[in-house]
C-alpha cells in the first residue's frame, strides 16, 4: 500500500522527464516531498533510503523492553541491541535461540504468565509458593539461587571466572565485545543453565548441580563438533576453554 501511495504520488511531469530521459532525466527544479512527517529533497531519495523511511515507519519498540527498562532504569535501548543479539552467538541450536527471544519478549511459561493467557487456575511457584515471575523463574528462587552459586563456584575454580551474576546478567546475558571467547562461553552457560532449570521445572524435579553439568557438556560437545566443521586450518575453536573443562 505504502510503496503504491508512493508511485501515485510522483507528480506527473516528473514521470513524463522520466519517460522522455530514462537515466539522464533532469534533476532541474528538483523538488521536497513530504514522507510521512519528514520533508525530503528528492536529489537526495534513493529506493534505499525510501525503503528505510518506510520500514522505520512501521517498526515499533516491544513493549518488553519498555518493562525491562522500568525494572531495571540502568539499561537503555543500545543494551537490548546487544540483548537481542546475543541468543544468535550464545548458541546455534535454534530451540536455545528461540528460548531465549521469549525470555527477552517476556512470554516464557512462567506460571505468572501461564495464569495471565488463562492455561492455570494459579500464579506460584511449584517449590516455593511464591509469585512464580520469569525473574523468580530463573533467579530468585531459593533452589535456583543456590544452584547460581554453585555455578558461579564451579566458574571460579575451573575457568577463572570471579563473577557474581546479577539478575541482568542471568535474565538478559552478559554483552561481550567480538572475538572474547571467554564472555562468550559463559553466555552459554548461562543460557544452558536456565533451559536446565526451566526443563526441570516444568518435569517438576529437583534442581542438580551434577546434572545441569550434564547438560552442559551435552551441548558444548555439540557446539565443539559444529564449529569445527567451519575452522580452517590453525584457526581455534570458539568453545574450546569449555570443551577442555567438561
Ligand atoms: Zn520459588
Amino acid at each position: 500500500m505504502d510503496y503504491n501511495s508512493l508511485i501515485t504520488a510522483i507528480p506527473a511531469k516528473w514521470k513524463a522527464n522520466i519517460i522522455q530521459y530514462g537515466d539522464k532525466a533532469s534533476n532541474e527544479n528538483a523538488e521536497d516531498i513530504f514522507l510521512g512527517k519528514s520533508c525530503y529533497n528528492v536529489d537526495c531519495l534513493n529506493s534505499k533510503t525510501i525503503y528505510n523511511i518506510l520500514v522505520n515507519r512501521i517498526v515499533t519498540v516491544p513493549t518488553a523492553i519498555d518493562r525491562w527498562i522500568d525494572e531495571f532504569p540502568f539499561l537503555n535501548d543500545h543494551d537490548f541491541t546487544n540483548f537481542f543479539l546475543l541468543p544468535n552467538f550464545a548458541a546455534t541450536n535454534t530451540k536455545m535461540q528461540v528460548f531465549q527471544f521469549k525470555i527477552i519478549h517476556r512470554i516464557v511459561a512462567c506460571t505468572s504468565n501461564l495464569k495471565k493467557w488463562g492455561i492455570t487456575d494459579h500464579n506460584t511457584c511449584s517449590q516455593c509458593g511464591t509469585i512464580e515471575t520469569i525473574e523468580h523463574l530463573f533467579f530468585y528462587c531459593n533452589e535456583v539461587h543456590t544452584l547460581w552459586k554453585r555455578i558461579e563456584n564451579w566458574l571460579k575454580y575451573t575457568l577463572d571466572i570471579d563473577i557474581s551474576l546479577s539478575v541482568v546478567d542471568i535474565i538478559l546475558g552478559v554483552p561481550f565485545p567480538q572475538n572474547d571467547n571467554l564472555l562468550l562461553n559463559l553466555n552459554h552457560i548461562i543460557l544452558m543453565t536456565k533451559w536446565y532449570i526451566y526443563k526441570t521445572r516444568l518435569e517438576k524435579q529437583n534442581l542438580f548441580f551434577l546434572h545441569c553439568l550434564k547438560e552442559l557438556t551435552t551441548s558444548i560437545s555439540m557446539e565443539y563438533y559444529i564449529a569445527g566443521l567451519h575452522l580452517e586450518t590453525g584457526q581455534p575453536n570458539k568453545w574450546q576453554i569449555l570443551y577442555d573443562v567438561l
